[in-house]
């Protein structure tokens, strides 16, 4: 498609999709196939074999980098095959600099299997600029942020980080999973790379795992694209197909999710059975300002402690609520909740978690978008 200037709404519907030239077919078809024909040695259409090329995934890839305003889009077979692969730009002796407050798998990767291949990670307070530089050194080639990030909602600066590592010579890798392209666009911000687990608000029907990674350099794109090859954790086309439908409504989704987040955020605020919210729309969240500047609403999750702050009491309201689901996962058209210290943050150690104020009575919400007033009746008999 080569369209004029298309919002955000149209390109989610549009970009990289058009009718099929043989059918004229309105979605893109599931080409479930390995290999393509080819009428002589070397002589084919562009595809040759699934893993290099796929036109279900091409469709996708195109429409995902049209969303982030990006020049390119790659798709994988997770979000955690999509940091796999930003990872393997590194070399032993490389450093990176990674945000302390992050999703428990990128954690989990960071230091359970690429620290074994030389490569060093420092996790850091980003929330005040300030004193960042510090952190740097000659070795220094990746920083990794969240921004909100899971499950505290920390808001990071995107565009000054982006300024001070130009000046370092790192690359900035912004993990987008919870704002969503529709509430954020790191690389107009400066960010090099823009990581996504489509898994989440991308797909939003909870029946997909998927990652993809956004890029404007033409140079991180081709590496990129011979990594996703080499290594080979490509998604396939069933999946291709399916997040291609659901992000058709991915702009209609997040208005409805930041909505009825923000309904839920006041509601958990004004409670008297609660004691924190952390939500990055109240004026009083510590970068507040910079959410406000970087961000066109503040999404659907929301993370609290109860006054009661026990393990136990926590537990109990999340096995009272009947609405909310407790599952793994976030961003479906389904409300869920979930125990970070136990469930997707379980694999860091304990004393790390609490250095970010991640405690074991932490509750966070996937909030869907089923009626306001019934997700509050849920959590106002649970609170009890
Ligand atoms: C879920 C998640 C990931 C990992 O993605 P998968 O699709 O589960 O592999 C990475 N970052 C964040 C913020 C996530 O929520």
């Amino acid at each position: 498609m080569t369209p004029i200037k298309m919002k955000f709404g149209t390109k989610a519907i549009h970009a990289g999709v058009e009718p099929d030239p043989t059918t004229g077919a309105i979605m893109t078809p599931i080409y479930q196939t390995s290999t393509y024909a080819q009428p002589s040695p070397g002589k084919h259409k562009g595809y040759e074999y699934s893993r290099t090329q796929n036109p279900t995934r091409d469709a996708l890839q195109t429409n995902l980098a049209a969303l982030e305003n990006a020049n390119h889009g790659l798709v994988f077979g997770s979000g955690m095959a999509a940091i796999d692969a930003i990872l393997k730009l590194l070399k032993p002796g490389d450093e990176v600099l990674s945000s302390n407050d992050l999703y428990g798998g990128t954690y989990r990767i960071f230091t359970q299997i690429y620290q074994d291949f030389g490569i060093k990670f420092k996790f850091v307070d980003m929330l005040d600029l300030n004193r960042i530089s510090e952190h740097f050194n000659d070795h220094t080639r990746l920083v990794w942020i969240e921004t909100p990030s899971n499950p505290m909602m920390n808001i990071i600066d995107i565009k000054g980080l982006a300024s001070v590592c130009k000046k370092s010579n790192a690359l900035l890798c912004v993990d987008n999973t919870f704002a969503t392209p529709f509430l954020q666009n790191p690389i107009d911000l400066g960010a090099d790379i823009v990581m996504h687990s489509v898994t989440k608000y991308i797909a939003g029907h909870s029946d997909v795992v998927m990652g993809a990674l956004m890029m404007n350099r033409a140079d991180l794109f081709e590496k990129l694209s011979f990594i996703q090859n080499a290594s080979g954790a490509v998604a396939g086309p069933q999946d291709c197909f399916l997040v291609l439908r659901g992000v058709k409504t991915l702009h209609i989704r997040m208005e409805r999710h930041c909505e009825n987040g923000r309904r839920i955020a006041y509601f958990l605020e004004a409670h008297p059975k609660v004691s924190k919210v952390y939500w990055p729309g109240f004026e009083k969240h510590q970068n507040h300002d910079v959410a406000k500047k970087q961000m066109r609403d503040f999404g659907g999750m929301i993370s609290f402690v109860l006054k009661d702050d026990k393990l136990e009491s926590a537990i109990s309201f999340m096995e009272k609520l009947k609405l909310f689901t407790l599952a793994e996962s976030l961003g479906g058209v389904e409300s869920l909740v979930g125990h970070p210290a136990s469930m997707t943050h379980a694999s860091i150690p304990r004393e790390e978690r609490l250095k970010s104020g991640l405690k074991d009575s932490l509750i966070r919400l996937s909030v869907g978008i089923e009626d306001a007033e019934d997700l509050v009746d849920d959590l106002e008999q649970a609170l009890g």
